[in-house]
C-alpha cells in the first residue's frame, strides 16, 4: 500500500463525464490499496472566465488594488471541481471529502494572485485516509495567515499537488494532463518528437523555465526541494487500463543521474515567444551603467532575462537584454522617460519579434562542443543569432520570431532526438 498523490488538469476536469472518468480511475487506484489524495484543477475555461468577468468591472492595471478579490473570485473554481469530483466518487461507492486551501490549511504568504505556500498541515488529510476516504485538496489556492483566501499564480494546481506530496512524504505524485508525458519537444512543431521515459529534475527545470508549458515551474522546484517522485501522464488513457501499466505510463522525472537515464546529450529542444528584446543604443561606456539601466529595471519590478553589452566604440557601447512581452510597452517607457535622459545614451529601440529557443541536457556537462553545433545548425539554416546564454546544463539563443519553428526542428535533428537512444 502506498500513500498516492494524483493532480488532474482542468482539461480531464473539463466536463462531468470527464470528472466521472477521474472518479473512476481514482476509485481503481484506492481499491488497489493505496491511500489517495487528489488535487484538481478547476473546469478547463473556468478559470479564464471568471477572470474575464473581473475584467468587465475594473481595468486589469488595477490588479494589484484589489488582488485579494481576485482571489476570492478565482479560487471558486477549484472548489467546485474538487466537490464534484468528491461527489462522482461517492456515486462510484468510495466514501470521499473534498477541502477547500482554508480547511486544509495550506497556507502562504500575502502575494495574492501569486502566493506561495508556506506550510501545509496534514493532520485532517491523514485522519481522512486512515479512515479510508480518498481525500480531494482544492488546487492553486490556499490562505495567508489574516485568514484570507489566496492563489498560487496561473498553473498553480501542479504547485499544490507537489507541495501536498511534500507535506504528505507522498511516495508519488501522478500529474495527470492532456499529453502523456514530457516530449524532446512540442510535438505540434516536431511530429517526430519523442516522449521521454525519464527527465532529470535539472532538465525539467530548465526546460519549464524555457517555455515548456508541461508543468508550472514552481511546482517543479518544489519536487526538487522536496526530492518528490512525480510523474507526468495522460488522463487520455482508458481508465480502466491495468494499474501497474499506467503507474509505469508517461515521464517519470528523477534526482539521480542512474544507468536507466536515456544517454542522451541533449535530452530537449524548448522554445518560447514569451520575451521582448530592448537595446539602449549609445550608451557612454564607464562603470556603473549596466547597475543604472538593470537597477531601474528591477525597481520597477520587471524581470531581466538575456542581457548583452556590445563591445565599446569611440567611449559609447550598446546594451540589450530581453524582459517579458508583457512588460515590454512598461519598460519602454521607463526607459525612455528616466533611463535614457540620466545616461545620456542615443536612443531605445526594441524588438517584440523574437523567440528563444534552448537545448537542454544534463549531458552537455560532459561533453564539449554541444553549443557550437548548435551555432552551425542555425548558420546552415542561414538564421541570425541575436543574443546567447548558457549554463551547464542548456544554450539559449534569442532569434527572428519568424524562424522559430525552422530552428526547433533542424536541432531536433540534429541532436537526434528523433531517433530511439541505443
Ligand atoms: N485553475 C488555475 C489556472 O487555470 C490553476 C491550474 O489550473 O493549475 O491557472
Ligand atoms: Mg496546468
Amino acid at each position: 500500500m502506498a500513500l498516492i498523490v494524483h493532480k488532474y488538469g482542468g482539461t480531464s476536469m473539463g466536463s462531468t463525464e470527464r470528472i466521472r472518468n477521474v472518479a473512476k480511475r481514482v476509485a481503481k487506484w484506492a481499491r488497489a490499496g493505496h491511500q489517495m489524495v487528489v488535487v484538481p484543477s478547476a473546469m478547463s475555461g473556468e478559470t479564464n472566465r471568471l477572470l474575464a468577468l473581473a475584467k468587465e468591472l475594473a481595468p486589469a492595471s488595477l490588479t494589484e488594488a484589489y488582488g485579494r478579490e481576485l482571489d476570492m473570485l478565482a479560487a471558486t473554481g477549484e472548489q467546485a471541481s474538487s466537490a464534484l469530483l468528491a461527489i462522482a466518487l461517492q456515486a462510484e461507492g468510495l466514501e470521499s471529502v473534498s477541502y477547500a486551501g482554508w480547511q486544509v490549511p495550506i497556507r502562504t504568504d500575502s502575494s495574492y494572485t501569486k502566493a506561495r505556500i508556506e506550510s501545509i498541515d496534514d493532520a485532517r488529510v491523514r485522519s481522512d485516509l486512515q479512515a479510508g476516504r480518498v481525500v480531494i485538496v482544492t488546487g492553486f489556492q490556499g490562505i495567508d495567515d489574516q485568514g484570507n483566501i489566496t492563489t498560487l499564480g496561473r498553473g498553480g494546481s501542479d504547485t499544490s499537488a507537489v507541495a501536498v506530496a511534500a507535506a504528505m512524504k507522498a511516495d508519488e505524485c501522478l500529474i495527470y494532463t492532456d499529453v502523456d508525458g514530457v516530449y524532446t519537444t512540442d510535438p505540434r512543431v516536431v511530429p517526430e518528437a519523442r516522449r521521454l521515459h525519464t527527465v532529470s529534475f535539472e532538465e525539467m527545470l530548465e526546460m519549464a523555465s524555457m517555455g515548456s508549458k508541461v508543468l508550472q515551474i514552481r511546482s517543479v522546484e518544489f519536487a526538487g526541494k522536496y526530492k518528490v517522485p512525480l510523474r507526468v501522464l495522460s488522463s487520455f488513457t482508458p481508465w480502466d487500463i491495468d494499474l501497474n501499466e499506467e503507474a509505469k505510463s508517461g515521464t517519470l522525472i528523477t534526482f539521480e543521474e542512474d544507468e536507466n537515464m536515456e544517454q542522451a546529450i541533449v535530452s530537449g529542444i524548448a522554445f518560447n515567444r514569451d520575451e521582448a528584446k530592448i537595446s539602449i543604443l549609445g550608451v557612454p561606456d564607464k562603470p556603473g551603467i549596466a547597475y543604472q539601466i538593470l537597477g531601474a529595471v528591477a525597481n520597477a519590478n520587471i524581470e531581466v532575462d538575456m542581457i548583452i553589452q556590445n563591445i565599446s566604440k569611440d567611449g559609447k557601447t550598446d546594451f540589450s537584454f530581453t524582459v517579458n512581452r508583457n512588460e515590454y510597452t512598461k519598460t519602454m517607457s521607463l526607459l525612455n522617460d528616466t533611463v535614457l535622459p540620466a545616461l545620456g545614451a542615443t536612443q531605445v529601440v526594441g524588438d517584440t519579434k523574437i523567440c528563444k529557443v534552448s537545448i537542454v541536457g544534463i549531458g552537455m556537462r560532459s561533453h564539449v562542443g554541444v553549443a557550437s553545433t548548435m551555432f552551425r545548425v542555425l548558420s546552415e539554416e542561414g538564421i541570425n543569432i541575436q543574443m546567447i546564454s548558457t549554463s551547464e546544463i542548456k544554450t539559449s539563443v534569442v532569434i527572428d520570431e519568424k524562424y522559430m519553428e525552422l530552428a526547433v526542428r533542424a536541432l531536433h535533428k540534429a541532436f537526434d532526438l528523433d531517433q530511439v537512444p541505443a
